[in-house]
């Protein structure tokens, strides 16, 4: 049974862990929030205080945080991964990160004997509850073919990209697209309201047209059409209005590092940032669609 350290048990590290815990993995859940552990020993898994508990007994170590400096830290801080995993052993990131920071972390952690490949997943808490992730994975081949047997148990399509840090770039990729069509979903869908049309026949007619997207089928921004999408809940998260914000973010960082002018991108990174700004950070991406409200200007356009 492969012993498995998994530092940040969140919205998507709890599922995702519980994942591992039923295909017959032992996992060691650590994270800065002590409910979180909470709910991951009440999953089966074992309770660890501190990052170092957590991976000191470890074969594989999976990190699911935030972003970036999150990461950054996990490893490189005091009693981070960096010092306190055994040689040799292959640490995984599935964080959605900045992927100069993944290609970074992995010569860190080469110099201590230790591997690392980047696999950031698609397929929000549902993919992550059903065990049907993508997972785009970078890393060498045979530091991914070791990994796969635990991503398998948490994604159905594990996919080898590239080189370290590969995973990360296509990642942003992905998630440049949802974050641009939630906010075109979110303004088209607040037209067809304005003329009084239906938001469920529109959802119908575009689902079998040239507009069908991902966001649409599976995260509609107008509550009551999708009932597993978090706008029927309230938008309660889901995937954070911060954390696409954030995403979208490293698209725009990585065009400007590569000089590829980029202009849907950054409009849309303003209304993530507009809504957050607004008290919407910690709600869904999706409602941006709340926020997107007719203005009360009575002046003609
Ligand atoms: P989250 O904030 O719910 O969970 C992150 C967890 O990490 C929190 O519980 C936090 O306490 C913990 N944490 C932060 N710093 C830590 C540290 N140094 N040591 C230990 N624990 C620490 O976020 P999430 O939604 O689970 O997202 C995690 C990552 O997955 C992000 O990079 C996000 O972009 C990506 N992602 C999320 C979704 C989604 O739908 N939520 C989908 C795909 C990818």
């Amino acid at each position: 049974m492969t012993r498995i350290g998994f530092i940040g048990v969140g919205t998507m590290g709890l599922p995702m862990a519980i994942n591992l815990v039923k295909k017959g993995f032992a996992v060691t859940a650590f994270d800065l929030n002590a409910e979180a552990v909470k709910a991951a020993a009440a999953a089966g898994m074992t309770a660890a205080g501190t990052a170092a508990e957590a991976v000191a007994g470890a074969e594989l170590i999976i990190t699911m945080l935030p972003s970036s400096s999150h990461v950054e830290k996990a490893f490189t801080g005091d009693g981070g991964v960096l010092a306190a995993a055994r040689k040799g052993t292959l640490c995984v990131d599935m964080s959605t990160i900045d992927p100069a920071v993944s290609r970074r972390l992995a010569a860190a952690a080469a110099e201590r004997g230790l591997r690392f490949v980047d696999a950031p997943v698609s397929g929000g808490v549902t993919g992550a509850t059903d065990a049907t992730l993508a997972i785009m994975v970078g890393g060498s081949a045979a530091d991914v073919a070791e990994a796969r047997p635990a991503l398998s148990a948490m994604g159905t399509n594990v996919i080898h990209v590239g080189a370290v840090g590969s995973g990360e770039v296509v990642k942003l990729c992905n998630n440049l697209i949802a974050g641009v069509s939630a906010v075109a979903v979110s303004e088209a869908f607040r037209i067809a309201q304005g003329f009084g049309v239906d938001p469920k026949v529109v959802t119908e007619v575009i689902s079998k047209s040239s507009g069908n997207t991902w966001v649409m089928e599976k995260a509609h921004p107008v509550p009551g059409i999708v009932a597993r999408a978090a706008s029927t809940s309230d938008y309660k998260p889901g995937f954070m209005t911060d954390l696409m914000c954030k995403d979208v973010g490293l698209a725009v960082e990585a065009a400007r590092a590569l000089r590829i002018p980029l202009f849907v991108a950054p409009a849309a990174q303003q209304v993530y940032r507009l809504a957050s700004s607004h008290g919407l950070g910690r709600k869904d991406f999706t409602s941006v669609y709340s926020f997107l409200k007719p203005s009360s200007d009575q002046a003609p356009v």
